[in-house]
């Protein structure tokens, strides 16, 4: 067997592919989208703390003027000339007012006293409001400050107002502790000391006085806008990535069903290359694939030498088993045949199954001799094996033929011819059941063809003739009825022995215009005998498979009585027990019919072929004629002796008269009375003679016909 369509793997991998291109796309844009928002969030910060920063610096420059414009009202007040007293300039605190608000702010100066006296300290207040105003001008949010600190880190002004941490100290806060001491401005980010909320600070010293602005903002406030995007950026990375994971997803189904597709598309391949080599029933090769095996041994044969031997088996009765039990029960049977083939052919022979019933295999040998003829009959005897299907036996009834290369055959097709030709010559040879090709079977194949092409035209050319040969009834001695053989004279050939001819005339369909020929000239010679004689001997005609298969048999017989004028009862046909055997549910409608126009009916040749007793027990025949084989070996062998002997109890327990033929000596006869045979036939009583010479042997022999005049 070939192997298992292979999978296609480049569409399975798509799958995984898809999505491994889908999970990288969407953590780049992940990546990207992160590095987008830090970097916004980090410049929106940044921003925002250069912002706070110059704010502060811009107060702290309006605070330095401010402060410079109330130094200039100090000095003025003070009648001094100088604008700028160089002493340390200190800001405090106004005294609380009546509602505990602190609404001045007070600069104060030590002067140096004018003759060496004591130092003097001037003060000069100013409304904290103005400048509370000036710091509201600024919109930093909801949460955003602008504050006024002494150095020290007492809250000295606020805008937005928080009453009570005026005059509160934030020394410790990292403004003073970390920030101012470094840089005189600059921007940081810390926990409000007032409410604990996170802000952004900007701070900027005011230059020549111990003060410092800080402006302040909320980071959320600040961040809004940003937080905004932050919000487009996820929902945007949520549309992307569901869009790139469900378009992986669909293009990962779409390759799937494209692989399954292409799976089948490829399964189907497989299966009709394997229809093109192979016979699906069984396994085996096909007649191809043995062709092509047969080419390529016959090549190598005539390159290194040696011989290719073809071995051809036909199951002659394989169609049996499905004629009885039907199609199944047929296959199961071959199946069987291949099995058995299978077991003793390795694969190396290529068994092959060729036709219906036909097998074939090769061997490459040095020399066809001893070890293929063995094969061929090991084969043989294999396969002649009864095969049991359904609780039932069958004799499949192998012929094989056997040709080699080059010795027989030049080519592959020759060699298949010859080996068919054997194949037939096995078939015809009537005991070899193996038949080898030789130049011998060649000459014999012309010969046959000569005696076809003879036969074709005997009857138009009046060189058939029939002989009668006497029944005798073994306990009376008389004439019980005549068999008509068929005798042929042809100018050519000379005598030619029914046994040579009539398989050639079953083969070709010739027998069946013979046979009728037969059935007239009997029953007309019967007819005649009793208008000439007064007496009328049953006549028995023998049928063969081919005529038994013929639509218009009954009516071919019914005419021949007819035109006759011949009682049905002075009629008698013979079958050999294998057509009996076969196609069983036709052969009972027609023998129930042969029978129903009254004809008495016999089975020839009895013993040899595979009878079901069922169905002989279903048979309406009346006579049994044991085959001459074991009648010969009466008496020189047991088994024979047993053979006649069961034949006799079975005929007659159902009913049936029992036939020896081919009886030659008083020894048999003796025996057969003993076994208590009815009739007898055979050149111990007479040879098959003309008609003519009938009246004659009645005369000598008393006869017993059964409607004598
Ligand atoms: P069969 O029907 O079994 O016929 C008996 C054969 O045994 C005849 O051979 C006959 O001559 C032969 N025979 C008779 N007595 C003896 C004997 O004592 N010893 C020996 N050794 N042989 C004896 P025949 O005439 O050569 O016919 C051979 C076969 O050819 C017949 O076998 C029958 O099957 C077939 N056949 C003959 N005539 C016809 C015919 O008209 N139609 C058909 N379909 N087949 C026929
Ligand atoms: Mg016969
Ligand atoms: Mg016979």
């Amino acid at each position: 067997m070939p192997e298992s369509p292979p999978t296609p793997l480049s569409e399975t991998h798509r799958v995984p592919r898809a999505l491994a291109v889908a999970g990288l796309l969407i953590v780049a844009i992940t990546m990207a989208l992160t590095g987008l928002l830090v970097s916004s969030y980090r410049s929106t910060i940044e921003r925002e703390e250069t912002n706070l920063r110059n704010l502060a610096e811009a107060y702290a420059a309006q605070t330095h003027y401010a402060m410079l414009a109330l130094d200039t009202r100090l000095a003025r007040s003070i009648d001094s000339d100088s604008a700028a007293p160089d002493s340390v300039p200190q800001v405090a605190l106004g005294a609380p007012d009546r509602a505990g608000r602190r609404t001045t702010i007070t600069l104060v100066r030590s002067l140096p006293a004018a003759d060496g006296g004591a130092a003097r300290r001037v003060a000069i207040d100013t409304d904290v409001s103005y400048i509370q105003r000036i710091f509201a001008s600024s919109d930093l949010g909801s949460g955003g400050s602008v504050t006024l600190l002494r150095r020290d880190g007492v809250m000295l002004v606020r805008s937005p107002t928080l009453p009570d941490a005026i005059g509160r100290s934030f020394l410790n806060t990292p403004l003073f502790q970390v920030h101012l001491p470094r840089m005189p401005a600059g921007a940081f980010e810390a926990t409000s000391p007032t409410d604990g909320k996170r802000r952004l600070y900007g701070y900027g010293a005011v230059a020549g006085y111990p003060l410092v602005i800080i402006t302040g903002r909320d980071k959320a406030d600040t961040l809004a806008v940003w937080r905004g995007w932050l919000w487009v950026g996820v929902l945007a990375w949520l549309l992307l990535s569901s869009t790139l994971a469900l378009l992986a997803w669909r293009i990962g189904r779409e390759a799937e069903r494209q692989a399954a597709l292409i799976g089948r598309l490829k399964t189907s391949e497989n299966r009709l290359t394997y229809l093109a080599d192979f016979d699906p029933l069984t396994g085996l090769s096909n007649q191809n694939r043995l062709r092509r095996a047969l080419g390529e041994a016959t090549d190598a044969a005539a390159r290194e030498g040696g011989q290719v031997v073809l071995v051809l088996v036909a199951l002659e009765r394989l169609h049996e088993v499905g004629d009885l039990l039907g199609h199944e029960a047929g296959d199961e049977a071959v199946r069987e045949a291949a099995a058995r083939l299978r077991r003793l052919a390795p694969e190396a022979m290529c068994p092959a199954r060729v036709r219906t019933n036909e097998f074939g295999l090769l061997v490459r040998t040095a020399q066809a001799g001893e070890a293929v003829d063995g094969l061929a009959f090991e084969l043989h005897a294999r396969l002649s094996e009864p095969v049991r299907v359904r609780e039932r036996e069958f004799h499949l009834e192998p012929v094989i033929g056997v040709a080699a290369y080059p010795q027989d055959a030049g080519s592959v097709n020759e060699l298949m011819r010859l080996a068919d030709i054997a194949k037939h010559r096995a078939r015809g040879d009537g005991g070899e059941p193996v038949h080898f090709h030789s130049d011998a079977s060649h000459s014999h194949l012309d010969e046959r063809l000569l005696v076809e092409e003879q036969l074709r035209r005997a009857l138009e050319r009046g060189e058939f003739s029939l002989v009668y040969q006497p029944k005798i009834a073994i306990a009376s001695g008389y004439i019980t009825g005549f068999e008509v053989l068929l005798r042929w004279h042809n100018p050519l050939l000379g005598q030619v022995s029914p046994a040579r001819f009539i398989p050639i005339a079953e083969q070709t369909g010739l027998i069946v215009g013979i046979g009728n020929w037969v059935l007239r000239s009997a029953c007309e010679q019967a007819s005649a005998w009793r208008r000439e004689y007064g007496f009328q001997p049953r006549v028995a005609v023998n049928l063969s498979i081919r005529q038994f298969y013929q639509k218009d048999l009954l009516d071919t017989i019914a005419s021949a009585l007819a035109d006759a004028e011949l009682a049905p009862d002075a009629l008698a046909l013979e079958i050999t027990e294998s057509i009996a055997m076969s196609r069983i549910d036709v052969v009972e409608r027609l023998l129930a019919g042969i029978r129903a126009l009254g004809v008495e009916l016999a089975i020839d040749d009895f013993g040899t072929g595979y009878s079901s007793l069922a169905y002989l027990k279903r048979f309406p025949v009346q006579c049994l004629k044991v085959d001459r084989a074991f009648v010969h070996d009466l008496g020189r062998d047991d088994d024979s002796t047993a053979i006649v002997r069961a034949i006799v109890a079975l005929g007659h327990g159902l009913k049936m008269r029992i036939v020896a033929e081919g009886v030659e000596t008083e020894m048999q006869l003796a025996l057969l009375r003993e076994l208590g045979c009815d009739e007898a036939q055979g050149y111990l009583f007479a040879r098959p003679v003309d008609a003519a010479a009938v009246p004659a042997l009645l005369l000598t022999r008393d006869s017993q016909t059964p409607t004598s005049a």
